[in-house]
């Protein structure tokens, strides 16, 4: 087999045999619009290398001693029209050493802002596209191996993923599609049975992890950065095809013949934006790494690094070690910096456009319509209707909540169901009631008076609100809970369920799984996941901070 030759990479490449194994996964055909409509680099493989005036490279996964499946998500192998009871086939594909019919793997080339300075040529430098199956109900997905082995865009990096980070991106990518914020999805884990060396702590002592592979699946995994790169350089045919591919496909609205609304386009991919980081904001999700190569044109959360979630409430957070100097991916600055990357998109379409003024009109509305949006989703968290006349009044209320939420030291997911669930004849009492009906979301329960009286005095002011508005505890309470999550994955939670598993312990991750399907509902038995972070947590690398050296 030709294909099997090896490449620049001196790497040996155990188990070639594999590729020419016929493997099927489903009856379904296996194509990539992405290959067969766009201008690709005519070098094939993983030499390291610039791409001129093209959008991707071929490159295949490089094979793995020993692909075992560990975890194969049921719905989303549904989703795809797969069977989702396993067959050795699944670990060989979804472990990057065999190819379905069809396939023709891809690395896609992009650029992007990272930290706020350009940083050129990036590209997928360890994700490789499979191809795309058409699922159950006709829709296409895109199919890619995070960690599948090096590529041209691989730069002095291996390929590979490590088995944290990989349980990391599948664990959250499937629960923040439950929790209802749109998201890629994770088809699979395999485990490579190879080693991959890490400096978890960059402290210069690097150590062997057990790699893995995860299988994303989105209808399309392009970012703000693959539009970047050919507008940065100059390359407007390269631009041009590109976003054409992407309106024929993802926003069909936005194309007529060869006609292109590309201000049309942009101000859709701001709304979708915008409603996806109300939704992080929501449900207390911190990205980490808002670079402009990590966010999605369909608005799509994606590239799970080392992202966290909110436990004290503290809008300052980030869990990102790399960025902890200047904090710029700090939760509270989530909604700002989607903007800054929308202007970067904006300017990377501008070529495109005899007339700017679209995208400088969706621009200079995007922060009021943004703050209108973050104002209506706080006032669902807290059961309460949008009044616009009340606009006003219901700032002052939620910045009065966040200003007292920092100050208490509360957990924020439990906050916000333990709120639920206090009556509104509880009001006129002393304020300290009502941090006893709040007890369980505290960290310092028994803390500095100073630092809870805020919170009570918060409870009255809102409960004043809820009796004025006419609204009943059990309606407030349903509402409520449908926003509030009951379960997410917790930093420290993650912590255990990957050291159970590095212990050869695959059941509570398939638990934290079960539970994060419905993340609303209370579960039996299901407390654990649900719990405040422990004292142990606090200041563990893994369940506090975390690098981006995964
Ligand atoms: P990230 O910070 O994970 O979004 O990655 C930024 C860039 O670095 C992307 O181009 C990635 O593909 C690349 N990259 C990250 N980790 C690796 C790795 N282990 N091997 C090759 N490329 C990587
Ligand atoms: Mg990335």
């Amino acid at each position: 087999d030709a294909r099997c030759d090896p490449c620049c990479d001196a790497r040996p490449r155990p188990r070639c045999d594999a590729r020419s194994m016929s493997v099927t996964l489903a009856s379904a055909e296996v194509f990539s619009r992405f290959v067969s409509e766009l201008p690709g680099d005519p070098e094939e493989g993983p030499r390291r290398r610039q791409v001129h005036g093209a959008l991707y490279s071929r490159v295949e996964p490089t094979p793995v001693r020993d692909p075992r499946l560990v975890v194969l998500v049921p719905e989303v192998a549904a989703l795809l029209g797969l069977d989702p009871a396993a067959t050795p086939a699944y670990a060989q594909v979804l472990g990057g050493c065999a190819l379905v019919k069809g396939m023709d793997p891809y690395a896609a080339c992009y650029g992007g802002h990272q930290f706020g300075n350009w940083a050129g040529q990036l590209g997928d430098g360890r994700v490789i596209n499979l191809g795309e199956l058409r699922g159950a109900d006709g829709a296409l997905w895109e199919l890619q191996l995070k960690g599948a082995g090096p590529t041209p865009y691989s730069r002095g990096a291996d390929g590979r993923a490590v088995l944290r980070s990989s349980v990391r991106e599948l664990v959250c990518s499937e629960a923040m599609h439950h929790l209802g914020v749109p998201t890629t999805r994770a088809l699979s884990l395999v485990t490579t049975g190879e080693p991959v060396m890490r400096d978890m702590f960059y402290d210069g002592n690097p150590a062997p992890e057990p790699g893995a592979i995860v299988c994303r699946v989105a209808p399309s995994f392009l970012r703000f950065g693959n539009f970047e790169l050919p507008a940065s350089r100059g390359d407007e045919d390269t631009l041009r095809a590109l976003v054409r591919f992407t309106l024929k496909h993802f926003y069909p609205h936005r194309i007529a013949g060869e006609v292109m609304d590309v201000g049309g386009f942009f101000a859709d991919v701001a709304e979708r934006t915008a409603a996806m980081v109300v939704g992080w904001m929501r449900v207390g999700f911190v990205h980490g790494v808002m670079n402009t190569d990590n966010l999605s044109v369909l608005g799509l959360t994606m590239d799970y690094g080392p992202y966290g979630w909110i436990e004290p409430y503290d809008p300052g957070w980030t869990p990102n070690t790399t960025d902890a100097q200047g904090r710029r991916y700090r939760f509270g600055n989530q909604p700002t910096i989607t903007r800054w990357n929308l202007l970067q998109l904006a300017r990377a379409l501008a070529p495109l456009m005899d007339d700017v003024a679209p995208l400088e009109r969706t621009l200079a509305g995007y922060g009021d319509a943004l703050n209108d949006a973050l104002r209506a989703m706080m006032l669902g968290k807290l059961g309460l209707p949008v009044d616009p006349s009340r606009a006003e009044a219901d700032q002052a209320l939620v910045d009065g909540l966040t200003a007292a939420l920092g100050r208490a030291e509360v957990d924020m997911t439990r906050f916000f169901r333990a709120l639920a669930a206090v009556p509104v004849d509880t009001l006129g009492g002393a304020p300290t009631q009502h941090l006893v009906r709040l007890r369980e979301s505290l960290y310092d329960p028994d803390g500095q008076a100073a630092r809870l009286e805020a919170l009570g005095e918060w409870v009255e002011v809102y409960l004043a609100r809820v009796r004025d508005a006419g609204i009943a505890d059990g309606a407030r309470r349903a509402a409520m809970d449908a926003v509030n999550p009951l379960y997410v994955p917790r930093n420290y939670l993650l912590h255990e369920v990957i050291e159970a598993l590095d212990g050869g312990d695959a059941g509570p991750l398939t638990a934290l799984m079960e539970t994060l399907r419905r993340p609303y509902t209370p579960q039996p038995g299901a407390e654990r996941w649900a719990a405040l972070r422990p004292v142990w947590a606090r200041s563990k690398p893994g369940c506090s901070m975390l690098s981006c050296s995964s």
